[in-house]
């Protein structure tokens, strides 16, 4: 069948919104018809060059949908169910899926790093070319065909427009708080970076019950969402350091970095107490180094540690995530940046990068 996507050829260049090849869903697949798909970070970074991708390929991780077609061993889905899309649809069998670290699934690493789904097809050409997937999902074009595992079922009555969030955004940065740091009640805790995943940690230490949860960002329309949202202070990365000597002045509990740059984790490593934890859940330009203090690791005897995609099979994280949204614990229709549609995409692009407050969001 044909479909209409978005492929990136090369850093610098517009994505050209081209009719591409999409095979059926085999026994296993599903196709999906694209609701909305959210504008991460990493696509940045793969539009930018910070990280080396086969091409074409179609951008977008973080999307939601409608189930046109199931193949014939798919059981738990039917044409017709709403879905959010995971971006880690995990073997279950190899070494780290069975040491419960499903994110660093084998096949799934090597899919993302090759630019296809997990079993190293893509099932999308143009005329001669393959066109490549970005984080096994490659989910800017009206539809797509993904493996059962990376559909997963959402309740009919969550709009879609708000679920795409929960595709990457929501279950990295709440499940970075709740199941990476396990932040407990009446801690103190400071988010370095206010973009969709610095929301989401912000929103996930209300969650936890911190006390005390002060964002970082240099841009005042996310520092202002960041205080809807949870926070008890926000504050440009030029202002932080005196606030931080009042508000606590023997550093916080905890300390998130959302942006995953040398300058934001200095910033979380000096800001945390002594035996205060770190976790770095922005991800970086391939090639970044952090400057770390041995000091800070031994007369501090501070943790630092990393999550990706909320340190936990998305499946799993899932049902806690909607039972925190469907309460109304978990915001996702605040966090919402403006649409485009499909044919508009770079424009969509150049609202991300000019810092739209709120994730923009593509309706394929
Ligand atoms: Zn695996
Ligand atoms: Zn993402």
């Amino acid at each position: 069948m044909r479909t209409r996507a978005a492929l990136f050829r090369e850093p610098g260049r517009a994505l050209d919104v081209a009719e591409v090849e999409l095979d059926e869903p085999g026994p296993g697949d599903v196709l999906v018809r694209v609701a909305r798909v959210g504008l991460c970070g990493s696509d940045l970074h793969v539009l930018r060059g910070e990280w080396r991708r086969p091409t074409p390929m179609v951008l977008g991780h973080e999307g939601s949908g409608i189930v046109e077609a199931v193949g014939e061993r798919v059981r738990g889905l039917a044409p017709g169910d709403h879905v959010v899309l995971s971006w880690a649809p995990s073997c279950g069998e190899c070494g780290p899926c069975r040491r419960g670290r499903p994110v660093a699934c084998v096949p799934l690493r090597a899919g993302i790093a090759a630019g296809t789904l997990p079993d190293g097809t893509t099932r999308m050409r143009l005329g001669d070319e393959t066109v490549y997937r970005m984080t096994a999902i490659g989910a800017l074009a009206e539809r797509i065909v993904v493996p059962a595992k990376a559909a997963l079922p959402l309740p009919s009555d969550l709009p879609l427009e708000h679920a795409a969030l929960i595709g990457c955004a929501a279950l990295t940065g709440v499940g970075a708080v709740l199941n990476r740091a396990r932040v407990e009640p009446g801690a103190s805790v400071l988010v370095v970076g206010a973009g969709g995943v610095g929301q989401f940690c912000v929103q996930g230490a209300r969650v936890a019950g911190a006390t005390t949860i002060v964002a970082v960002d240099p841009l005042e329309s996310r520092r202002g969402q960041a205080i809807r949202l949870g926070a008890t202070a926000a504050f440009a990365p030029g202002d932080v350091a005196a606030a931080l000597e009042r508000i606590a002045p023997d550093g916080l509990d905890y300390a998130f970095d959302a942006v995953g740059g040398s300058a934001t984790f200095d910033l979380a490593l000096r800001s945390t107490r002594g035996g205060g934890t770190v976790v770095v859940v922005g991800m970086a330009p391939a090639g970044t180094t952090l400057a770390l203090d041995p000091f800070q690791l031994t007369n501090e005897e501070k943790w630092v540690t990393g999550s990706l995609y909320g340190s936990e099979d998305p499946a799993l994280a899932l049902p806690t995530l909607l039972e925190h949204v469907s309460a109304g614990r978990i915001d996702l229709e605040h966090m919402l940046g403006p649409v485009y549609p499909l044919d508009a995409v770079n424009e969509a692009i150049e609202a991300m990068i000019g810092g739209a407050a709120g994730r923009v969001l593509v309706r394929p």
